[in-house]
């Protein structure tokens, strides 16, 4: 039975529940967790305010720099045990589970360097004032982390928290949040002193929900489905919490008939399987110029066909879906794609081997995407890739701009001015020429507009987003 973690201890939800934990792979139970209910939240919340108030909160910059490089260096000590963990409990392929485990502790290093340089600024005033700014932590931030990538969302949203200074109160996903605990176990023997990160498991509409409506919470970080993160930005609203959201997309990979197909094809592949589609930024839609859509899909068709889906622990191209509530959603867009005549152009391999119970899902390419049609509009969250072809310039970037989404775009084209103009127009946060992803880019800004989400994550901006800025103005 895996516990809360709150003030350096492993304590059980109070009133003494469980969630149980499922193996995508076999859909086997392997573990339970902590069902926390609103009086867990209350006493992490608690030692959050304490932690924040006390030695935490005043602990100085340099020092706290120096503590969470050691977080991060204790988790590139543990790597291959977080990977382990996070690979069994999400169903993602080794490989990705070995990056997440890597991303995680990159971004203790990257936000640790930063402590000590995030600084406020003198502003030009008249000259009997001296005007500056501070950058002050929030105080208590809530983070309500999906399952589909533990690890990597965590390490970006309560790396850069801590590192502003605030304390931090963490709801995983009931899905996936083993590999949490076990942060939170390294964090905590690397010196992490009680109560700046505390975790309780649970349900979402019950410890989430609790989460987003403590009026102890002074901002709250949400990664999910845009439909909770509305329910979650309404409940901060009652506390007046600001609230980071970041929901998704319907990301469009745009390319162009003078694009370097070769170099494209097995990007455009990963960006769709990578953690069986169910990634924030996956490419699901990919826009064809007309002149080269047949060749494109016959050659993509080629590698979706090539791709092996199987158990996490067989390191295949394909891990499951998380659970079954996934599978059948994404079963559920695959039968309406057959009813509405949507092409299945190509379909992955399941291995004979793969467990019964495990809840798979093999990479599918539909041609001739409408683009106003469901599967062209709406996040899937499988690996599912809808191809629809476009004639001109304007005809991709109407498709692009035509969802209520805008995270991630992909542009390829040799075109140095068409790579500009595109990249300026698109409606996203982050655009990507010639390449999708970055490798994930720690230190590059990530985030939405419109269900997309708002506020940014990652890189530097980050830190502004875990901060608020006081003005002194001091008259002499
Ligand atoms: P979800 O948004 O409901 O869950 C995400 C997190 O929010 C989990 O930790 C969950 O426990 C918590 N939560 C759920 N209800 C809550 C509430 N009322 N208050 C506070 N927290 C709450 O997502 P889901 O049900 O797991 O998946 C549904 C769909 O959401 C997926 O099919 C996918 O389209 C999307 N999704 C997107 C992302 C992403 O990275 N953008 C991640 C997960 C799911």
């Amino acid at each position: 039975m895996h516990k809360n973690f709150i003030a350096n201890q492993w304590v059980s939800a109070l009133a003494g529940q469980t969630v149980p934990v499922i193996d995508p792979s076999n859909g086997l139970l392997y573990a339970e967790i902590a069902r926390s209910g609103e009086a867990d939240i209350d006493v992490a919340v608690r030692a959050a305010r304490a932690a924040f108030e006390g030695a935490w909160g005043r602990m100085a910059p340099a020092e706290r720099s120096r503590l969470l490089l050691r977080v991060s260096r204790a988790l590139q000590d543990n790597h291959e045990e977080l990977a382990r963990i996070e690979s069994k409990d999400t169903g993602k392929p080794m490989r990705q589970a070995r990056s997440d485990a890597a991303a995680v502790a990159r971004y203790f290093e990257f936000y640790a360097g930063a402590v000590d340089k995030l600084h406020g600024s003198t502003i030009p005033y008249p000259r009997d004032y001296t005007v500056l700014t501070l950058r002050e932590p929030h105080g208590v931030t809530g983070h309500i982390v999906p399952w589909n990538y533990p690890l990597q969302i965590f390490g970006r949203s309560v790396g850069a928290a801590l590192a502003a200074g605030n304390a931090c109160v963490v709801k995983p996903a009931e899905d996936a949040c083993l590999s949490l605990l076990k942060v939170a176990e390294i964090a905590m023997e690397a010196g992490l002193p009680a109560g700046a990160l505390n975790i309780c498991t649970g349900l979402g509409i019950e410890a989430g929900a609790a989460l987003s409506a403590h009026p102890g919470i002074d901002h709250i970080s949400f990664t999910g489905s845009p439909q909770t993160g509305q329910q979650v930005a309404l409940a901060a609203a009652g506390h007046f919490a600001p609230v980071t959201l970041e929901l998704g997309g319907k990301s469009p990979q745009i390319l162009f008939s003078d694009a370097d197909i070769e170099a494209a094809l097995p990007v455009l592949l990963n960006a769709i399987i990578q953690n069986a589609g169910q990634t924030c930024s996956a490419g699901s839609r990919l826009l064809v110029q007309r002149a080269i859509y047949a060749d494109v899909i016959g050659r993509l068709s080629e590698l979706f066909r090539g791709t092996r889906t199987g158990p996490a622990g067989d390191d295949p191209d394909c891990g499951p879906l998380i659970n079954a509530k996934q599978q059948a959603r994404v079963k559920r867009f695959l039968s309406e794609a057959e009813e509405s005549g949507v092409s299945l152009v190509a379909q992955g391999m399941l291995d004979p081997n793969a467990p019964q119970g495990g809840f798979y899902q093999t990479p599918v390419l539909l041609g001739d995407v409408p683009p106003a049609h469901r599967l062209a509009q709406e996040e899937i969250f499988g690996p599912v890739l809808a191809a629809i072809p476009f004639e001109t310039e304007a005809d991709a970037l109407r498709i692009a701009n035509g969802t209520p989404f805008g995270l991630v775009a992909g542009i390829w084209t040799q075109d140095g001015a068409r790579q500009l103009r595109m990249a300026r127009a698109v409606r996203s946060g982050q655009v990507f020429i010639n390449n999708y992803g970055a490798g994930g880019g720690v230190e590059l800004p990530f985030g939405g507009t419109g269900q997309s989400g708002y506020g940014r994550e990652k890189g530097f901006e980050a830190l502004y987003g875990f901060t608020t800025v006081k003005t002194i103005a001091i008259k002499h």
